[in-house]
């Protein structure tokens, strides 16, 4: 009988895991395809200065249009697309489309201003990236200060010395480096001083009760105060409200970004927006 339960057991474990696996291929050729048929877009959310006018960067974000699913959140395909290789070839998309856009607004003299991309932390540490960066900017003959990198702080602890030769190599093309989400991964304090980043990003998770909450308060304060003493930029992202934009900036955050200012749009409102403000 035991014997019986096992094989049963055994059999249960099998079908799930066979309808798992079944399921994430199922996604990973959807992702394949979309990359083929053109479903991706990235829309553009700014960040500012102090006031909605000073557009100072943007940020790319995916956009996953999907004939049948309709939309598709990155927070849902981009885990997904981090499981197998296929994470290079969409941040190598958003790469090339990022700096194809930088291209086309300035030949249309419009006044571009610096855009960040997602990378994942895997992608970084590849050796492909750093070529690949330099090839694309060479083909769209944009400067490398016209890109800005965001990571997340995971990977940073995996390997923290080639981390520092990638991040060398991104700098010396005039690339700048943002920790995005900052506070919410398993930080160590010391590779912020290892590193050469140029901003922090508090995590939105912080901002969203940071003049409701105390202790959320107090944590911007911290990030704040600490990215001073480091001499980096602060961003705050996810900023909804004007009472959070009145706390961040009594505190001494400057830079914004969030639906109170603006939220993520399309390549042509965007370009409105930048030739309306600059
Ligand atoms: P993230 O880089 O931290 O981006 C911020 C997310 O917050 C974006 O969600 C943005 O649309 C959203 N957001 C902006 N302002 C506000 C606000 O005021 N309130 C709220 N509630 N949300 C706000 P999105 O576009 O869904 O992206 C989610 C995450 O997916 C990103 O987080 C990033 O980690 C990842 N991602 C997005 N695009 C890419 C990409 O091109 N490549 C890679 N590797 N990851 C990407
Ligand atoms: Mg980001
Ligand atoms: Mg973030
Ligand atoms: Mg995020």
């Amino acid at each position: 009988c035991a014997k019986e339960n096992g094989r049963d057991n055994a059999k249960i474990f099998t079908s799930e895991m066979a309808s798992v696996v079944t399921k994430k291929f199922g996604v990973e050729k959807e992702i394949h395809e979309a990359l083929s048929l053109k479903q991706f877009t990235l829309a553009f959310q700014p960040k500012v200065f102090m006031e909605k006018e000073n557009i100072l960067g943007l940020e790319a974000l995916i956009r996953w249009n999907h004939p049948i699913k309709g939309y598709i959140s990155p927070a849902d395909f981009i885990p997904i697309a981090e499981e197998s290789n296929l994470i290079d070839k969409i941040d190598e998309w958003v790469i090339d489309q990022t700096l194809k856009q930088q291209r086309i607004w300035r030949d249309k003299g419009i006044a571009i201003v610096p855009i960040s991309v997602n990378l994942s932390g895997r992608h970084l540490v590849s050796d492909t990236l750093v070529a690949y960066i330099s090839e694309v900017l060479e083909r769209h003959k944009i400067e490398g200060s016209l890109l800005e990198i965001e990571i997340t702080e995971g990977i940073l602890l995996q390997d923290i010395q080639r981390c520092i030769d990638v991040m060398r190599e991104l700098k010396a093309l005039g690339i700048k480096i943002s920790v995005d989400d900052f506070g919410t991964g398993y930080s160590s304090l010391s590779y912020l001083r290892r590193l050469p980043l140029d901003t922090l990003k508090i995590d939105q998770s912080f901002v969203r009760e940071c003049d409701s909450h105390l202790e959320d308060g107090k944590i911007c304060e911290t990030i704040i105060h600490l990215a001073k003493n480091l001499e980096l930029v602060i961003v705050a992202e996810g900023v909804e409200t004007a009472p959070q934009a009145k706390k961040l900036k009594s505190l001494g955050c400057e830079i914004f970004q969030g639906y109170y200012y603006h939220k993520p749009m399309s390549s042509e409102s965007v370009a409105k927006l930048l030739a309306k403000t600059h």
